[in-house]
């Protein structure tokens, strides 16, 4: 992001250099120079800018020549907007402050010369449609997305867990606040409309508070899937609002989970799975529970008649649940694991106790 008058001011120290031969010939005529001071002044987003990162440290204008032309001419007198020059604005009016003040989608490229070739050939013939990030980015810009910008960009956790690619236009940005947005709802990630309320809603508000609430997971993932895991980021983000609270466990196997992921991900069974983010998840509670699964699932009824005689009955005969508390009759009661089976509880009779079959139901599968 560059502000109006940033960019303007590079402009003319030269340190924004906008002709260059790879330029595309169409020049827009007075209209057009006038509805870009138009949008600007609106907060209308205009296109990202393309600039390209010289070795001497000054930037190329891949694409964005004629917007920059017509910010030039308007700032210095030539064009003029509603039938006044940016002078004549600058008492009764906040015009000059407000275009001054906006911000400009920029994207900063840098590589090869074939490279930048490659770039500017596709701006020109594709033509560059704004990516959903800067699209959020342009329409509310404020405090909140002003905050996120400056989150991503220094924060080392998420750095690492969303590595910026060099021409990455937001999308990890926009990944960022789908997970703010799934944290805030306890697990649902957010359809485009969904979201674009969620920033709005918040346009004006400080960042800080949502990093508050995001660091815990963020971190979560940084120290279980470090640098080296092929997941990909919503899965990662689904596990760590998921499994939050397994953090320590999860940490202390992470080479594993890595190891064995990353095999996963690799393999056929990969390609051909219906369920592969099932799949990583077994995965990873298999590691983290340590299931060397025993063999032995269930109690035998000779286990639950031994269990039965270490305790003692009420006098009429019942047996306490050792959840709910509430007394049954032996039969009413089943032997459960008290330490889960699925994560390495043994099927032994120092890690069974008693439940009656609405507790044992409501544990479930846990
Ligand atoms: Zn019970």
């Amino acid at each position: 992001m560059m502000t109006v008058r940033e960019l303007y001011e590079k402009v003319v120290n030269g340190v924004i250099i906008s002709d260059i031969e790879l330029q595309r010939a169409i020049v827009y005529d007075a209209e057009k120079q006038a509805l870009v001071i138009d949008s600007i002044y609106h907060g209308i987003p205009l296109p990202a800018f393309y600039l390209w990162q010289r070795e001497d440290g000054k930037l190329e204008v891949l694409d964005g020549k004629q917007r920059i032309e017509a910010i030039k001419k308007f700032k210095q007198g030539n064009l003029l907007y509603e039938g006044k020059t940016w002078k004549a604005y600058a008492y009764d009016s906040d015009l000059q402050q407000v275009v001054d003040n906006a911000e400009l989608t920029t994207i900063i490229c840098s590589g090869t010369e074939e490279k930048k070739r490659e770039i500017f050939n596709r701006i020109n013939t594709l033509g560059v449609a704004l990516s959903k990030f800067e699209v959020l980015n342009g329409l509310y810009h404020g405090n909140y997305i002003k905050g996120l910008n400056d989150y991503f960009a220094h924060d080392a956790n998420v750095r690492k867990v969303l590595p910026n690619a060099t021409v990455d236009r937001g999308e990890n940005k926009y990944h960022l606040l789908e997970y703010l947005y799934y944290v805030h709802k306890g697990g649902v990630f957010p359809k485009r409309v969904e979201l674009h309320d969620y920033v709005q809603r918040h346009k004006d508000e400080s960042f800080n508070e949502e990093i508050k609430k995001i660091k815990p997971y963020i971190s979560f993932i940084r120290d279980v899937f470090g640098d080296g895991s092929k997941i990909g980021s919503v899965l990662k983000f689904r596990l760590s609002v998921k499994y939050l609270k397994d953090r320590t466990i999860w940490q202390q196997h992470k080479d594993d989970i890595c190891k064995e992921c990353n095999a996963y991900i690799k393999s056929n069974d990969y390609k051909l799975s219906p369920s592969k983010e099932e799949d990583i998840e077994a995965i990873i509670l298999g590691i983290a529970g340590h299931v060397r699964v025993d063999p032995k699932r269930l109690f035998t009824k000779e286990d639950k008649a031994q269990l039965l005689s270490t305790l003692t009955s009420t006098d009429d005969g019942l047996y306490e649940c050792n959840q709910c508390h509430q007394h049954f009759a032996a039969e009413e009661l089943t032997v459960d694991h008290i330490r889960p089976w699925s994560l390495g509880g043994r099927t032994v009779l120092s890690n069974a106790q008693l439940l009656c079959r609405a507790c044992n139901s409501r544990k479930g599968n846990k």
